[in-house]
């Protein structure tokens, strides 16, 4: 059978690409990517054991379709102690490689509040054995976001309070003129590494104050001049 002349179907109808709504609009904002750095503020690098000026930036991923937008984080499997981490969201309007940092602004769509949510147990074991630490973090559910606000509209925060609340307690507590590596050197450094493209989203690292969540707990997450995020466990 002449396999280029036959009309090809799927095998079963693909998923729609997870996708997040961008604010005051009608339009929805394909995801291309997640891509996560780790240990981007100091006290968050001490609180988990490390010293915050020996490292190079670092990064993991987590899947496209671990997005909740419905407000409810299930509690997952396999663990018993799952940790919240407050985080702004930098999503990549237009990408590439070897982005210089003075022109990595222009890569950006917009801005979101992200939590990344971890199986820390399944972490730090994956850390210990010198293994993948996809368990840990790039399970069902695993990043609550918020609808995307559009550069254009609040521009490029550089500065703002970040915080968390655990059931009306904070939990969280940073500033985004705390980030190590900052919103450019971030998008900068990732193009050597992988070909960004639209749709991409950063998740920009967690500020100290990490902890266990339980089912019921609601979550309530700021970041100051692009928006926020409320999550129960359920
Ligand atoms: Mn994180």
């Amino acid at each position: 059978m002449n396999v280029e002349n036959a009309a090809v179907s799927y095998v079963f109808e693909p998923a729609a690409p997870p996708a997040l709504p961008v604010t005051g609009t009608r339009q929805l904002f394909p995801v291309h990517r997640i891509y996560c750095v780790g240990r981007n503020y100091a006290a968050h690098a001490v609180e988990m054991g490390h010293d915050p000026d020996k490292e190079p930036p670092f990064f993991f991923q987590k899947n496209p379709d671990n997005i909740v937008l419905d407000g409810k984080f299930p509690y997952p499997a396999a663990t018993s102690d799952v940790h919240h981490e407050i985080e702004m969201l930098v999503a990549l309007g237009s990408g590439g490689t070897d982005i210089p940092v003075d022109q990595a602004l222009d890569c950006v769509f917009g801005y979101g509040v992200g939590l990344d949510m971890t199986r820390r147990d399944l972490q730090g074991k994956a850390k210990e054995m010198g293994r993948p630490w996809e368990v840990g973090k790039a399970f069902e559910s695993s990043a609550p976001c918020s609808p995307l606000v559009p550069a254009s509209r609040i521009g490029h925060p550089s500065q703002g309070a970040v915080w968390l609340d655990v059931n009306g307690k904070r939990r969280q507590t940073g500033d985004l003129n705390q980030l190590i590596w900052k919103v450019p050197e971030m998008i900068s450094y990732l193009s050597g590494l992988f070909r960004l493209a639209p749709g991409d989203i950063i998740m920009s690292g967690t500020p100290s104050g990490v902890a266990a969540v339980e089912r019921g707990d609601v979550l309530s997450g700021h970041v100051e001049g692009v928006g926020e995020i409320e999550v129960r466990v359920v």
